[in-house]
């Protein structure tokens, strides 16, 4: 079926089953949690097989995708998505990690907000693990950032416009962000 990122959008609960890969938002709609390909079973089952290339641990120069679930500026709290079975297992117990305000964009930025917003989907490289288990994470690298953005006003799916802006299909409300290459082109 389709490929997936963290955050896709696969179909409602009316229509399918959550199973493995997946989970269910509190609006009802079954999103992906891994990359990989979507598949609906006989019973209406639909998971998302795992197709990336597995890292061998969760460590510095790791590659994840995650969702921002806050912000304390300077910095975004991140939960990190496990693009497998085998790197679920490697990641801490909470599975989160930390943005900084300097690590989200090209230059200086003062505020992570500008950046990313709660509930994107991000793409970005592991800079370090603290001995308590801290994990920071940078999008300062080429090919990283926001690769899924919702509306901050009414939490809908942001398309690509002109300009390089995104806009809400629902709200009208027009954003901005560090959007990583591979963000759905329109
Ligand atoms: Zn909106």
């Amino acid at each position: 079926m389709e490929q997936t990122v963290p955050g896709s959008v696969l179909g409602t609960e009316e229509e399918f089953v959550a199973g493995s890969g997946t989970k269910v938002g509190p609006d009802g709609s079954i999103y992906s949690v891994v990359c990989g390909d979507a598949e609906v079973s006989k019973d209406k089952a639909i998971s998302v097989k795992p197709a990336l290339q597995i890292p061998k641990a969760l460590k510095q120069g790791a590659v994840v995708y995650g969702r921002v679930e806050e912000i304390f500026e300077p910095v975004a709290l991140i939960q990190i998505a496990p693009i497998s079975e085998r790197a679920e297992r490697q990641v801490p117990p909470e599975g989160y990690a930390v943005l900084h305000a300097k690590e989200s964009g090209e230059g200086y930025v003062e505020n992570v907000r500008d950046q990313v917003h709660i509930g994107d989907i991000i793409k970005a490289v592991v800079i370090g693990i603290r001995r308590d288990g801290e994990i920071s994470l940078t999008l300062k690298s080429r090919g990283l950032g926001v690769v899924k953005a919702y509306c901050s006003r009414c939490r809908a799916p942001l398309a690509l416009v002109a300009g390089g802006a995104l806009k809400c299909g629902r709200c009208g409300s027009t954003e901005r962000r560090n959007l990583a290459p591979e963000f759905p082109k329109r």
